[in-house]
């Protein structure tokens, strides 16, 4: 699969080094996109800069139109793009198919979304005043998105930047730039004028360097690692540009003493083990009552076993490969330094390497202390570390302990120690007796270091706009 860039509605950088994409669950070259850098940003830019005004221009209705015209082309095209993801990135084809319906959520909600982007008057305190507050599109919006939600992470930003008016430069991961191109392809397909929507591919500090630098960019919204976050967010200072950050994540579970254990391991194993461990809300670290421990860990152990590992093309594979090498190294480096601090393996605790495909078995560690770098590390992976704990107070102690604030499950029957961990807890998701929070009409983003705003829910349009208040002298 030999693909373009989408620049001003024309497919280019044929001519372009490329820059190959590789299917991680075999190690084959699955296809390649053009290796752009400064150049060809400040031409993306400059298309939608160009485009704003007449995008803009149009009603909420009529954007909502091509939202949900993208929204109905990417549904019916869910088998195409839920493959694409997978062999680029490995998830197993269910949860890609899962994800390419979660992707068309936010195009949905955001079109209908945008028809409530209201202004509002305000009583004026004095006669001969007229006061008011209009929203207005932000402007030129660059995105740069992570590859462990491929289509999600893109439409999450695309729905509300397009629903408020803004125009859009993406710039998709090195690792899974092929289904970031199959939704451009939607996008045209659907009738979205040409320099709305932009995609380059290629080398990231180069595409950042300009998106960050460009004056008509007006706002930077990014998903990924806290550390490229922290950097862009430096870069944006010089032109104070809006920006919106997803960060890292490294969030704990607590399961009390009174928890439903059936319930509590369900939504464990879906929180844990979802996309191979490879998501930012992935529980991180466990922190079980010591009350229930042992019946919780029997259960959860039996399951965890269960879970097939494989190719994600393969029928029944439940945990993928891992995205590369040095995500593989980093999971192994957390299991063996708990191993060697004392924590049992209770389940895995080991992975394989298969023609430059890294798997790692879901794995389960017992005995686990606050110290290891398990406890205190995102690690992108399926292992479930397993602390004792002997109150509720104990375990809210370790949940925020950490400089991240991302999500955090609490798993109990009771409504006042719920409301007890939920208003302690310094993050900005919670599950409660859910292990699968995220949702198209929610906020989602964090606290402390996991980073600035919120996308989906009406916070996710409001980061898409700028607050304009006028003062009308009326005699
Ligand atoms: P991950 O660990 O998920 O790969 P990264 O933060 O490295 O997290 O990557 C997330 C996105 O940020 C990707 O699209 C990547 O290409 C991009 N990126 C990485 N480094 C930079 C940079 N210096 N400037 C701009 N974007 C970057």
């Amino acid at each position: 699969m030999d693909k373009k860039m989408y620049i001003n509605g024309e497919w280019t950088g044929g001519d372009l080094e490329k820059l190959e994409v590789r299917n991680p669950a075999t190690g084959e070259v699955y296809g390649s996109v053009p290796m752009a850098g400064e150049k060809e940003t400040r031409k993306a830019i400059d298309a939608a800069y160009r485009a704003f005004d007449s995008w803009s221009q149009l009603t909420a209705y009529d954007r909502a139109d091509y939202l949900k015209k993208l929204t109905r082309l990417l549904l019916e095209n869910e088998d195409e793009v839920a493959e694409i993801m997978t062999k680029e990135m490995g998830k197993p084809l269910h949860e890609s198919k899962g994800e390419v319906q979660y992707a068309a959520s936010y195009l949905e909600w955001f079109a209908e979304e945008g028809k409530r982007m209201y202004g509002r008057i305000i009583p004026p305190h004095k006669q001969g005043k007229h006061m008011e507050v209009r929203k207005q599109p932000v402007g030129v919006v660059g995105a740069i998105t992570p590859w462990n939600f491929p289509a999600a992470m893109i439409t999450r930003k695309l729905g509300p930047a397009l629903a408020a008016g803004c125009t859009f430069v993406v710039k998709p991961p090195e690792e899974t730039p092929l289904t970031a191109i199959k939704l451009v392809e939607l996008c045209e397909e659907a009738g979205i004028p040409k320099g709305v929507v932009n995609l380059v591919t290629g080398d990231p500090k180069a595409i950042g360097g300009e998106l960050l630098s460009n004056p008509h960019v007006r706002k930077i919204t990014f998903t990924g690692s806290t550390q490229v976050g922290k950097l862009l967010m430096k870069q944006a200072a010089d032109s104070v540009k809006k920006i919106s950050l997803e960060l890292g994540g490294h969030a704990p579970i607590i399961v009390l003493d009174d928890a439903d254990v059936d319930k509590a391991v369900d939504g464990v194993l879906a929180s844990k083990f979802r996309n191979g461990g490879q998501t930012c809300i992935c529980g991180n670290r466990v922190y079980v009552h010591e009350d229930i421990h042992d019946e919780f860990v029997d259960k959860f152990v039996k399951k965890t076993k269960e879970l097939q590992v494989g190719d994600g093309m393969e029928e029944g594979t439940m945990i993928g490969p891992i995205i590369n090498k040095a995500g593989f190294e980093k999971i192994d480096k957390h299991v063996r330094n708990a191993e060697n601090q004392g924590a049992e393996i209770a389940a895995g605790g080991e992975g394989y390497e298969k023609d430059g495909a890294y798997f790692y078995k879901p794995t389960v560690l017992t005995g686990v202390k606050p110290a290891m770098l398990i406890m205190n590390e995102e690690t992108f992976g399926p292992v479930a570390p397993i602390q004792k704990i002997s109150s509720i107070d104990e375990g809210i102690k370790y949940a925020n302990q950490t400089p991240f604030g991302l999500a955090a499950y609490v798993f109990t029957e009771s409504v006042s120690k719920g409301n007890k961990v939920v208003n302690a807890l310094d993050y900005g998701i919670i599950g409660w007796n859910d292990g699968v929070p995220s949702a198209a009409q929610a906020p989602f983003g964090g606290m402390k270091q996991s980073g600035l705003g919120r996308e989906g829910g009406k916070e996710g349009l409001e980061d898409y706009l700028e607050t304009k208040y006028v003062s009308i002298g009326t005699e």
